[in-house]
């Protein structure tokens, strides 16, 4: 089988659970070693772009932003080949100027989450992956641009807090907020934009602001209904944004974010527990050979070919070394 092309990954929020306008496609499934990504990745072509497109909820939407599986959903991208994940978010406007329905991308995320699994790494391998920087500065350069040619207005830069969810804030917490000078806030983009960074995808957000969360005097508080109202326009907006950017986003990649992990792995290669070195191939094979020493640089950057793309649907994953009867213990969804 000839190498996996380099995919664009979509997660499609709140209101977007399937993408039309793909050829090709077909649902498939992907079983990680992290559990269970939210649904069947959705794979197909648009033009002459390959696309990944996931729902972040799951179709019918069915998982909460703290049930979801954020280390399956990255790890089944990256497994599929993708190298680019944009994350289109349903969010609240935190500035006067940031109107519903105006669009959003962010450079920066406060990560306000409680109890949620934030990396790969553990049991025994140690990585500490350099987040100043959260968004991949070309990915978000592309959906600026791509954002500033559909009829919505744009706000390019800001901060995304995420907090845990899945009730919205306090009018308490919504003016606390407001005083740290955050933009927009929302429950999903982390730990995905953690994540994202460890298994060394570009990683930006398109965040539509569907409402002004709770701390607005003269706007009504954010209720249920206007935020469905808005946030299927805003669905249809986000929409044409993808179709303008996907054409636009094209290997090579020349930004950092390819070698992240490249000097992020702190734990001695010679004290690797096997188990974890396995469970964690995906990530670790392009800098360590299996059995201890670091590979020279841009040596066996790219995965080998076998295995890489499951023929079937469901098959697992090749670093899966657990067997479904035993789920990482860690897994939210399990
Ligand atoms: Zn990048």
């Amino acid at each position: 089988m000839k190498a996996a092309e380099a995919a664009i990954g979509v997660i499609g929020g709140s209101g977007l659970y399937e993408l039309e306008g793909l050829s090709d496609v077909r649902w498939q499934k992907v079983q990680t070693p992290f559990g269970a990504p939210s649904d069947a990745y959705c794979v197909g072509r648009f033009g002459d772009r390959r696309v990944i497109f996931l729902p972040r909820h799951g179709r019918g939407h069915r998982v909460t932003p703290s049930e979801l599986n954020f280390r399956a959903n990255i790890w089944g991208l990256k497994f599929l080949g993708a190298q680019w994940v944009i994350s289109i978010s349903a969010v609240g406007s935190m500035k006067e100027a940031i109107r519903p329905l105006d669009l959003v991308v962010p450079d920066q995320f406060f990560d306000a989450t409680r109890r949620r699994v934030s990396s790969f790494f553990g049991d025994g391998i140690v990585a500490h992956v350099g987040m100043a920087e959260p968004v991949c500065p070309d990915l978000a350069a592309a959906l600026g641009k791509a954002a500033q040619e559909t009829s919505a207005t744009v706000h390019r830069g800001g901060t995304y807090i995420c907090i845990e969810g899945p009730q919205f804030s306090t009018r308490a917490e919504s003016r606390i907020y407001r005083s740290w000078g955050v933009d927009v806030i929302g429950m999903t983009n982390m730990p995905e934009a953690k994540l994202a960074r460890e298994a060394e995808l570009c990683y930006a957000t398109l965040a539509l602001a569907t409402d002004y969360d709770v701390w607005h005097e003269t706007h009504a508080a954010v209720s249920v209904e206007a935020v469905v109202q808005n946030l299927l326009r805003n669905v249809a907006t986000a929409k044409d944004v993808l179709r303008r950017v996907i054409p636009v986003i094209a290997a090579p990649r020349t930004c950092e974010c390819s070698s992240l992990l490249k000097n992020a792995v702190i734990t001695n290669p010679n004290a690797f527990p096997p188990a974890t070195r396995k469970k964690l191939g995906l990530l670790l094979d392009p800098y360590f050979p299996r059995g201890g020493t670091r590979v020279p640089r841009g040596r066996n950057r790219v995965p080998r070919q076998r295995n890489r793309i499951p023929r079937e649907r469901s098959r697992r994953a090749p670093a899966a070394g657990h067997p479904r009867s035993k789920p990482d213990s860690r897994t939210p969804l399990q």
